[in-house]
């Protein structure tokens, strides 16, 4: 089976570089024409460059199609704007990689109110404002694919990152709505935390890390989970070549009743309400509902 992208149009959110560059440019490599989104800034924000162009520079040179757009993700009618001018350029938006980002890492105790919003603002509204602008085409069409960005920090958590784990962990919130609202028009939604040596992470990874977590070796995942042959509602793991799916579970859990209804009859029982024997991983938020109904009914 060849992956491949010939008559699709694909964008990617913040392709300037990084990931996202890769991204772009493999798409195109494999016949998708290419939006490439970025205002170029720095990595927490600032200012403003022609990283976009650079790419699509980049994709033409190797002979394939591009655009640049260097809309901010946050601005909602930039992104109605962009989508309008794929499809008049190329008549549709098949595959959209929310991939912008930017960190402004501080202790939650140091952390001010407006650098908590910017961080959400970018990610989390960044991409539901691209979703949103795309979302009316897809279903149109009956064919959509997208992919959300999370992170191990909003997955797993991370010292100093409480804004930007936030917003990652609500990506995965937003897939696992959007999966089930698209899926009656072949709209597959999946999410995707990276780990890759990108400027955001350069004073993380000793040099050696750096090389060896490429971005190049996140591709493989991102590209499968937008391509015709896409899973949905599934959260991927892809760092230096390891690929990983994470979920979300719930444990059997535990009915209380008479005197054990209680905070301390919930202490008591807290190694069965815990106990992940079992453990089930719901396709909706329905499964949580069904389950507590199962105990009631073996009560
Ligand atoms: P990067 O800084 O190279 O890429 C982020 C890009 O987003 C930049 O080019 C930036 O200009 C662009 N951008 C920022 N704000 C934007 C906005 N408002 N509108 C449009 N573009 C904007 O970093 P990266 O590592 O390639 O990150 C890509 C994505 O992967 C991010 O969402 C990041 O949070 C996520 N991620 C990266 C890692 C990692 O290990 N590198 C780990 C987990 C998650």
């Amino acid at each position: 089976m060849s992956i491949r992208f010939d008559d699709k149009v694909a964008i990617v959110t913040g392709a300037g570089g990084g990931l996202g560059r890769q991204y772009a440019l493999e798409l195109a490599r494999r016949g998708a024409k290419v939006v490439v989104n970025d205002l170029g800034g720095d990595r927490t924000g600032q200012g403003a460059s022609d990283a976009a162009l650079k790419v699509v520079e980049e994709i033409e040179a190797a002979g394939g199609q591009a655009m640049a757009n260097g809309a901010s993700v946050t601005e909602y009618d930039q992104m109605v704007e962009m989508v309008a001018r794929a499809k008049e350029e190329w008549g549709g938006v098949h595959v959209l990689i929310n991939n912008a980002g930017v960190l402004r890492d501080k202790t939650f105790a140091k952390m001010e109110p407006a650098d908590f919003a910017f961080v959400v603002n970018v990610h989390l509204l960044g991409s539901a404002n691209a979703t949103k602008a795309c979302w009316e085409t897809f279903r149109e069409q009956n064919y959509g694919r997208i992919l959300m960005t999370a992170s191990s920090t909003g997955l797993f958590g991370n010292f100093g990152q409480a804004n930007y784990g936030a917003a990652k962990l609500g990506l995965a919130g937003l897939t696992k709505t959007l999966y089930l609202e698209g899926a009656k028009n072949n709209i597959k939604v999946n999410t995707i935390a990276p780990v890759a040596g990108t400027r955001m992470t350069e004073d993380l990874f000793p040099e050696q890390a750096f090389q060896a977590f490429a971005p190049e070796k996140v591709v493989p995942a991102a590209l499968f989970l937008v391509s015709e042959e896409a899973p949905t509602n599934q959260i991927v793991g892809a760092g230096a070549g390891v690929f990983q799916a994470s979920y979300v579970t719930l444990t059997q859990g535990k009915l209380l009743t008479g005197d054990d209804l209680s905070p301390e009859g919930v202490a008591r029982h807290w190694a069965e309400i815990t106990d992940r024997t079992g453990e089930i991983v719901p396709d909706s938020g329905a499964g949580q509902s069904m389950l507590i109904g199962a105990k009631l009914q073996g009560q």
